[in-house]
């Protein structure tokens, strides 16, 4: 009995990865946000499959870009979307809410709604597989395009922070690299993120991906999971002299700093 989809990254456009799912007990096809149609269909021709599900994390247009002609290809396709997000992911079939349970084939998984980057931003978890789009990468998160330091603080804290440590994060965008530069950057001495960057600079040079991610990899790495560490906010209080060191106000400096990094 598999725990989880088989789970295959497709690079689309400069940075994006649409997730290819399948489940090997029935044989549905499913994709993680497809920010384009042709390398997915490249990839299901090579393979011989159909697909039978997209699911986006949000509507931004590098997630959604190939549902339309996916749709074309495929027309009993069904598109998943957050139900506030009807209306601006093209084809969308299925709203979803928190905590609402999502069947991929002989999957149960579920849907975190952690709205900060966009108010409909959701995470798909199946097994030990989570899709958080543009909420969590490795090393970094989202920028705030449509809510609060807040909100995004407690989307990222207290719900996919919660998943247990050992989850993979299949995330949207490759900017591990950057991102783990920006970690030393505020938390020079964290050794754990010095090994990582190497490692994954070593990944990238030789054109490899370095996602999936771990909720564990996270804690111990990313900033913006670590905001109550002494010298991540030493280094706030010279970027901000006069904010206060909670959580959220560390986390908000952070991510400002990070927009002009
Ligand atoms: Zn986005
Ligand atoms: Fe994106």
């Amino acid at each position: 009995m598999h725990v989880t989809p088989e789970v295959t990254p497709i690079p689309c456009l400069k940075d994006n990865y649409a997730y290819l799912l399948r489940c090997p007990s029935t044989g549905l096809i499913g994709v993680v946000d497809p920010s384009a149609a042709q390398p997915l269909i490249k990839v299901l021709r090579d393979k011989g499959w159909g697909l039978d599900y997209i699911f986006n994390t949000h509507h931004h247009w590098d997630h959604i870009g190939g549902n339309e002609e996916l749709k074309k290809q495929f027309p009993s396709i069904r598109i998943f979307g957050h139900q506030s997000d009807q209306g601006r992911i093209p084809g969308q079939t299925d709203g979803v809410q928190d905590g609402q349970v999502v069947r991929f084939g002989a999957f149960d998984g579920f849907v975190i709604h952690n709205p900060g980057h966009t108010s409909g931003a959701i995470t798909y978890v199946w097994g030990n597989a989570a899709f958080t789009g543009d909420t969590l990468f490795a090393g970094g998160c989202g920028r705030i395009f449509e809510g609060s330091p807040q909100d995004m603080y407690f989307s990222l804290h207290q719900k996919i922070g919660l998943l247990p440590p050992e989850t993979r994060l299949y995330f949207g965008h490759e900017y591990t690299e950057k991102n783990l530069q920006f970690s030393l950057d505020v938390e020079p001495t964290n050794h754990k993120a010095q090994e990582l960057l190497k490692e994954v600079s070593k990944l990238r040079s030789e054109g490899k991906f370095t996602t999936p991610s771990t909720i564990s990899q996270e804690f111990a790495t990313n900033p913006f999971m670590r905001t109550t560490e002494l010298e991540i906010q030493k280094r706030v209080c010279e970027l901000e002299p006069d904010a206060d060191l909670s959580p959220v106000s560390v986390f908000r400096v952070l991510r400002e700093y990070k927009n002009q990094f």
